[in-house]
């Protein structure tokens, strides 16, 4: 049984923690912040199980440049700050050829298709079940053209990875859904996918499990992480091993123990809005690329990427155009905050997590990078970095790139 001190308390390092916990070890989380209230609260709250593919960039010059100029709303980019993410977008670019694609998505695959009954488990055991959704989510397309082609996409996916979906015609979507004022082509409906009324609230509920179980937390700074004799000290603890599960944050830690961990950063907004939309579960406007997801806050429009460097846009154009159009669909009401929400994504160019011990500091492991999809993976990489940990290394083969 080691002493381990997790660092980040977003939905990656509370499993950490509690994936470590299972493994016999005593475990402190560090944040500086209450459990599961940064990126972990403002995602979509979809566990992804429809997800079985990594989040690749089109290879086609021509769609690149299409998404770039803010076709379907899926990309936002400020040409000017371009410069200081362009390394990092070009990798991940070449990352997306097929041939890079075919040797990782069957490790990613596997890792989506343990995600709902680890979540599941984790559900049941800390008693939040209540903000839980089991039958998946709206997948919705405005024209004939674009809908057939989505449902291609989804019978691929059905063939090659068994992922169950439903068509709705425009009929069988306006009856499931009569809060929709407008006529849509249709939806496919994703059934496998669990979504969530409270994504920080479960993290906050899982990391109530950890502490039942014995765990602590601890308020303060993940920078003062620093090496004592064999083990670390950081915000007055001490502990023979540390995990840095610090999302977004991580590669600025790391680049004060010398290494460089290129990440794209896609940030993300979200609002809420009062009105009684009726939808019964979460729904993608696929041509706008936005997601409502009905929450106990009210109902959350969250946008694609802004790739843009620097501060958080004020008025976020995505998510202005993601209003526009559900309060053409919906009643929407009036926006619950006064200003949007924004966090980012930590999405690491080879599109996979990195969950490995550090090269040049043993007893230094890493456990983030999750992208769009750490809602969902959080439980999955954490077993499998506790496997790691106790000396189980094939646990996280595949899952070493992205650091220098
Ligand atoms: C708009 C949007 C929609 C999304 N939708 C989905 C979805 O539907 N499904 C899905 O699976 N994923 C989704 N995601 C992605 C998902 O939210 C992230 O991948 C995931 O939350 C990352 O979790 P994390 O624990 O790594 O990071 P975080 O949740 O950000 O946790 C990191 C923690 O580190 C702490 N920290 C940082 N610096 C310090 C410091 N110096 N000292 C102490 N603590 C520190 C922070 O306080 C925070 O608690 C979405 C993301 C966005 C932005």
């Amino acid at each position: 049984m080691a002493q381990i001190v997790v660092l980040g308390a977003g939905m990656v390092g509370v499993c950490t923690a509690l994936a470590l916990q299972e493994h016999g070890h005593e475990c402190i989380v560090v944040d500086w912040s209450p459990p599961g209230s940064e990126t972990s609260y403002g995602n979509a709250g979809i566990i992804q199980a429809e997800a079985v593919e990594p989040y690749s960039l089109p290879t086609n010059p021509l769609t690149l440049l299409r998404m770039a100029l803010g076709w379907r709303n899926a990309v936002d980019l400020r040409w000017t700050s371009l410069a200081s993410q362009s390394p990092e977008l070009y990798s991940y670019w070449r990352s997306s050829s097929p041939a890079f694609l075919r040797r990782v998505t069957p490790l990613w695959h596997q890792l989506v298709l343990e995600a709902v009954p680890r979540h599941s488990a984790l559900i049941e055991a800390s008693g939040a079940g209540n903000l839980i959704r089991r039958d998946g989510y709206w997948e919705v397309h405005t024209t004939e053209a674009g809908l057939s082609v989505a449902i291609n996409d989804a019978e691929r996916r059905k063939r090659q990875y068994g992922v169950e979906f439903e068509v709705a015609d425009s009929r069988a979507l306006a009856r499931a859904e009569p809060g929709l004022r407008a006529t849509l082509a249709g939806a496919i409906h994703w059934t496998a996918p669990w979504t969530c009324l409270a994504p920080g609230e479960l993290v906050a509920t899982y990391a109530k499990l950890f502490e039942k179980r014995g765990g602590r937390f601890v308020t303060g700074d993940a920078f003062s992480l620093k090496q004592a004799g064999k083990g670390w000290q950081v915000a007055g603890e001490s502990a023979e091993l540390v995990v840095v599960a610090l999302g977004p944050w991580s590669p600025d830690l790391l680049k004060t123990f010398g290494y460089h961990v290129p990440m794209v950063r896609k940030r993300g907004y979200h609002r809420h809005y009062t009105g009684d939309h009726g939808l019964s579960r979460p729904m993608l406007l696929a041509d706008h690329s936005v997601v409502l997801s009905p929450m106990l806050a009210g109902l959350r429009i969250a946008t694609a990427a802004d790739l843009s460097a620097g501060a958080p846009q004020a008025n976020p154009p995505q998510l202005a155009r993601g209003e526009t159009v559900a309060r053409s669909l919906l009643h929407l009401g009036e926006p619950v905050e006064a200003a949007p929400w924004s966090g980012t994504r930590p999405f690491l160019p080879c599109m996979l997590p990195l969950v490995r011990q550090a090269d040049r500091h043993p007893g230094l492991w890493l456990h983030f990078g999750h992208g769009h999809q750490g809602f969902t993976l959080g439980p999955v990489t954490a077993d499998r970095l506790a496997r790691a940990i106790s000396g189980d290394t094939i646990a996280v083969e595949g899952l070493d790139r992205g650091v220098r």
